[in-house]
């Protein structure tokens, strides 16, 4: 089969790859229908992510039918459509048993596309699969299912609800990629007063007025005067950081009002100054995480309902084997406009799986 490898900083390859096997009784193999690239690929691509192994498939979002299960398999069949959540659960470790499967100590967690194969591929091995795949209604289409497997359950986990959004919030997110993006859309779920978005590029701020921000500032032009204008001078009462940089962490600090909460979901590579000197007083609470996509199952109801706009966030989409083409649109969002590229898909039917 072919599979897109990464081969150390820098390079990677859609190439031929064995076809993956059945390891473990707990174990399916899913034929990918639709996949997307993550930023965090892209982390790992320029090398920030050193524990992905020369050699490893990437990937870790997908949709996708079972071809084969191990004899542990209970509640998936070969024939059924699925969704590989990018996080995988043993279902059995302290953390698993507390619902934070992100922090999995038995096998799972954020495994595939790191720590072993993953989804940019014809065919994928996912672990402990009762816990790790979800099956999909068939109302939901491929393409609008697929941003469930990481960006809504991170967005919703690690920034609405850490953020402890409340109906009549302010709410200021800053990055509207992706995440930024779906944190708006999860955000509006619990009718907040307003949400503020903040980005330097205008096509993003675009995006995030289309998906529900009530203001938009360029980072540049003095988002915190923004949130200060918009709020009598109090801050907001959440800060969602989606960026993952020093200075977005600090802004959110300084946005939000006394008794706050700030919650950082995006990845940082650098360290960003806590400013206690400022902050001691303010009774801020600030909260960092891996998503553990306990709320997936939610989401997907919620998404098969109509009831959350997964695809508006889809702006390019490509076939399975166009992979390299797709990093390169993707890698180069601020000229191409690149949201979500999606891979297969029912628009390129010719790999897609058939509905359910
Ligand atoms: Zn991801
Ligand atoms: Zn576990």
């Amino acid at each position: 089969m072919k599979g897109f490898v990464f081969h150390g900083p820098g390079q990677a390859a859609w190439q031929d790859v064995p076809d993956p096997a059945v390891k473990e009784p707990t174990d399916a193999i899913v034929k990918v229908g639709a996949v997307t690239i993550c930023g965090t690929d892209l982390h790992i691509l320029k090398g920030d992510v050193p524990e992905v192994r020369p050699g490893t498939v990437l990937g870790h979002e997908a949709v996708g039918e079972i071809v084969e299960v191990g004899s542990d398999v209970r509640t998936v069949r070969p024939g059924d459509r699925v969704l590989i959540s990018c996080i995988t659960s043993c279902g059995r470790c302290r953390f698993c048993r507390d619902g934070s499967y992100g922090q999995c100590r038995g096998g799972g967690g954020w495994i595939l596309g790191h720590r072993i194969d993953g989804t940019q591929a014809e065919y994928v091995r996912v672990p402990c699969a009762d816990l790790s795949v979800h099956a999909l209604p068939a109302a939901l289409r491929s393409e609008d299912a697929v941003l469930l497997a990481d960006i809504f359950p991170t967005a919703y986990e690690v920034g609405v609800l850490n953020g402890h959004v409340r109906p009549g919030d302010t709410v200021a997110i800053v990055g509207a990629g992706p995440i930024g993006l779906a944190a708006i859309v999860t955000a509006r779920l619990f009718a907040p007063e307003r949400i503020i978005a903040v980005d330097l590029v205008p096509a993003r701020l675009e995006a995030a007025r289309r998906l529900g921000a009530d203001a938009v500032a360029d980072v540049r032009e003095a988002p915190g005067q923004l949130v200060s204008d918009l709020t009598d001078e109090l801050g907001a009462d959440v800060a969602i950081e989606a960026v993952g940089v020093p200075e977005s962490f600090e802004l959110c600090t300084r946005v939000v009002r006394p008794g706050g909460h700030v919650a950082n979901v995006g990845v940082h590579g650098r360290p960003a100054t806590l400013h206690l000197e400022e902050l001691w007083i303010r009774n801020v609470t600030i909260t960092t995480g891996l998503v553990d996509t306990y709320s997936t199952p939610t989401l997907l109801r919620m998404a098969a309902a109509g009831r959350l706009p997964t695809g508006l966030l889809v702006t390019h989409t490509f076939p399975l084997q166009q992979m390299e083409e797709a990093y390169e649109v993707f890698s180069r969002a601020g000229e191409t406009g690149a949201l979500k590229v999606v891979l297969g898909g029912e628009q390129h039917a010719e790999l897609a799986v058939p509905a359910a």
